[in-house]
């Protein structure tokens, strides 16, 4: 349950020093970077450790809304932080946060903040009624097309066909998504990235299964809107 979890009253009232120190300039009192890329039901981090060396200047972050999974990615960061501190890559610029990513969204990130947002084989609520708690729906892609920039990237990947159905439902019928087509996806490292590197899109090679990939790109918002 998340009725305790605590959200900033807007976006400048996020300590993002704490999530990203070596980011964090003393002498002007800012941050250097804000971040760019989200991923939402990050899990056991797997993605960001490996999207970190691709993107060495711009902030990555993870959410996730389990207590215990946090602190593992918390902890997991923290080591390779640690582990890298004198490396090139040195995984400052990933980090992890406890939350609700079907509230507040724009508590968090500033509107047009976000470049890629992250949807790795999210939760798939099979049952009809529970259709409703899916991380995709018209309204929460209102809200992610307000934090995402023109030009940005929704990337989603599931092993469940049926959600993969829903979630190319729910984006087709968005005003402000336009789907990538198979070409793009090849030569889009991202899109790579994200077919093997997190921890349930693993399991779902190890046992053989099925994955589906579809990205939108965040289109211009019309000028009477
Ligand atoms: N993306 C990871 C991966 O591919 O390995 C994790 C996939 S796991 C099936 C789905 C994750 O989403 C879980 O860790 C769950 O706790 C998290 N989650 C579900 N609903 C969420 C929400 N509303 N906000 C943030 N995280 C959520």
């Amino acid at each position: 349950s998340d009725h305790r979890l605590e959200y900033p009253r807007s976006p400048d009232d996020m300590n993002w020093e704490k999530l990203f120190p070596k980011f964090y300039d003393e002498e002007s009192n800012s941050m250097t970077s804000s971040v760019e890329i989200a991923d939402i039901g990050c899990g056991y981090g797997g993605l960001l450790t490996k999207l970190a060396p691709e993107f060495p200047e711009k902030l990555i972050l993870g959410m996730e809304i389990r207590v215990q999974v946090t602190q593992y990615v918390e902890d997991r960061i923290i080591a390779l932080r640690n582990k890298h501190e004198n490396d090139e890559v040195n995984f400052q610029n990933i980090s992890v946060l406890r939350g609700n990513a079907m509230k507040f969204l724009p508590n968090f990130f500033r509107k047009g903040q976000l470049s890629k947002m992250f949807f790795c084989f999210p939760d798939p609520h099979f049952k009809q009624r529970k259709h409703k708690a899916r991380i995709i729906t018209n309204t929460l892609l209102s809200e992610y097309a307000y934090v995402l920039r023109e030009g940005g990237v929704v990337y989603t990947i599931t092993d469940v066909e049926d959600l993969h159905k829903w979630m190319v439902k729910h984006l087709e019928e968005h005003p402000l998504f336009e789907r990538l087509d198979e070409e793009w996806e090849k030569q889009d490292k991202c899109a790579n990235i994200m077919y093997n590197s997190t921890e349930e899109g693993q399991k779902v090679t190890r046992n053989k299964g099925s994955k589906w990939i579809a990205c939108y790109r965040r289109l211009p918002t019309p000028e009477d809107c």
